[in-house]
């Protein structure tokens, strides 16, 4: 019997076993396999190890340290089992117990995933310190290896140490120990980046349940409806990347192998919001709820919910969601909210989570308010004098017009540049109908692109005759700045003929 150490909170089993190699002086990593599992084959698996059983006997029964609770406190299992059909979940459970050939990471989809592994194990240096003050010494954290997790939920950005994740060791268990740290600078951590890891690491400590493909489905669709991201039945998926990628940001997403590609039909984000036939990664999942769901998320209720099929319903019917409830300061802040940017606009500005929260939970109360809110705006905005704002708003653009007309260095003549330089806010532009001068004036003057392409062709030329420069059809566009993919046919030709009649001239 091998007298393994007591695991510290969220520590891996890996970290165990290595910190055991450590105590009892292992001379190799097959004589630590011998004595821990009585083989010399098993794998040093960071995230999803197997043969728990055989761990937990050397704990001689502890009720803590039972091989189920191994594997719920000690493994990334927690992370996968929600996400996969549940028969899968228990098979690859007792994989993980009883120890058998098939690897729980092939079951589980780790491997086939196209979320990007880490390279190497991470750590927190805050946090090492904490350890070595506590625990005399250092051990690693499961949240800091679960990929997409950039920083520790109470310091700063987790570095890489120097043990990879998959070695060519593959019997190995590596110690975190001075050796394997380096020392480098942590970067800044976003919120948002912070948050996510907070969400992970409730993941990890979330009550196990089973969720059924289908149930996942009728969540996804029901998401995408009360975000109001769907024509009739169809759901807008461009509108969903343009959320995560604003959410997110495209390196970010690109960087873990997550990147959107809107020209490819079955990209991750669109499956996801389709009938699901495959399972997801739990970081594709929580992306998304976060970048819906914003600061309302919480990751327990949501599983909860999803496991207890409160999304199956079909959503043409009207019925109350299950456990109404009020919370007022929710109802305030959707109220300022709207008064800011509108009923539609809120949910586009950052109040997405808080919209979901409130249709979920207090649905009546939002749709009256709402609905309300717009009678009450569409009456206030008949009590316009639009006549008289017509002449207002015109003048001031045949003044702007006036003074800038000579100007050709000036930017792109826009119905947008009108309104902004004239301090008239943009809204206004939606009431052009009832605005008919402004209207007329807009069509006349504004710059189409190949107008301004133009415009720039000929402020190129004004240069080259003013320092006695040949016109040349790359030196006039690059003064220009116009490249070959944005040039349009007409300022083409233009330019083409400017060159050709003075070559020929
Ligand atoms: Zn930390």
């Amino acid at each position: 019997m091998a007298c393994l150490p007591i695991p510290y909170r969220d520590e891996l089993v890996f970290s165990v076993i290595a910190r055991y190699g450590v105590y009892s002086l292992s001379l190799s990593s097959k004589l630590l396999l011998e004595d821990v599992f009585r083989s010399k084959t098993v794998v040093a698996s960071v995230a999803l190890p197997n043969h728990l059983q055989q761990i937990a006997a050397h704990y001689q029964h502890n009720p803590q340290l039972t091989a189920e609770r191994l594997l719920r406190k000690h493994t990334l299992y927690p992370l996968y089992s929600p996400f996969v059909h549940p028969d899968i979940a228990k098979r690859a459970k007792s994989n993980m117990l009883f120890g058998c050939e098939s690897s729980a990471e092939l079951q589980l989809g780790k491997a086939a995933s196209i979320v990007k592994s880490p390279l190497f194990l991470k750590y927190c240096p805050q946090c090492l310190a904490v350890q070595l003050d506590v625990h005399n010494e250092w051990y690693w954290h499961r949240l800091w290896q679960t990929p997409g997790v950039m920083s520790c939920p109470l310091h700063g950005a987790l570095l890489n140490s120097k043990v990879y994740v998959h070695s060519n060791q593959k019997h190995v268990f590596s110690p975190l120990n001075p050796v394997n740290v380096q020392t480098a600078i942590a970067q800044r951590i976003s919120k948002n980046h912070q948050r996510l890891s907070k969400h992970v690491q409730t993941l990890l400590d979330a009550p196990e349940v089973h969720i059924h493909p289908k149930q996942w489905s009728s969540f996804y669709r029901t998401v995408a409806h009360t975000l109001g991201l769907h024509r009739g039945k169809h759901i807008d998926h461009q509108g969903l990347s343009c959320l995560l990628n604003t959410y997110w940001g495209k390196s970010f997403l690109t960087q873990l192998g997550l990147n959107i590609d809107n020209n490819v039909e079955s990209n991750w984000l669109r499956t996801l919001f389709r009938k699901h036939r495959k399972s997801f990664s739990y970081l594709q999942h929580i992306l998304v709820w976060q970048a819906c769901f914003e600061e309302h998320l919480d990751p327990i209720a949501l599983l909860n919910d999803v496991a207890k099929d409160v999304y199956a319903e079909d959503l043409s019917r009207q019925t109350a969601l299950p456990t109404q409830s009020i919370d007022q300061d929710k109802r305030e802040q959707w109220q300022q909210a709207v008064v800011e940017f509108g009923v539609k606009g809120a949910r586009n500005n950052g109040f997405s989570g808080l919209y979901i929260w409130l249709y979920r939970y207090d649905r009546d109360w939002l749709l009256s308010f709402n609905q309300s809110y717009t009678q009450q705006r569409t009456k206030q905005l008949d009590k316009v004098d639009w006549h008289e704002r017509d002449l207002i708003y015109v003048k001031q653009f045949i003044k702007l017009r006036n003074a800038i007309e000579l100007n050709l260095q000036a930017p792109r003549l826009t119905k947008n540049w009108y309104f902004l330089q004239s301090n008239i806010s943009l809204s206004q532009i939606k009431h052009l109908k009832k605005l008919p001068l402004c209207k007329l004036f807009l069509n006349k003057f504004c710059e189409t692109i190949e107008e301004y392409q133009c415009r720039r062709i000929a402020v190129a030329c004004i240069f080259c005759d003013q320092h006695h420069q040949n016109y040349r059809h790359w030196h006039i566009q690059r003064l220009a700045r116009l490249s070959k993919d944005r040039i349009r046919p007409l300022t083409a030709e233009l330019l083409g003929c400017v060159v050709s009649n003075v070559s020929s001239g």
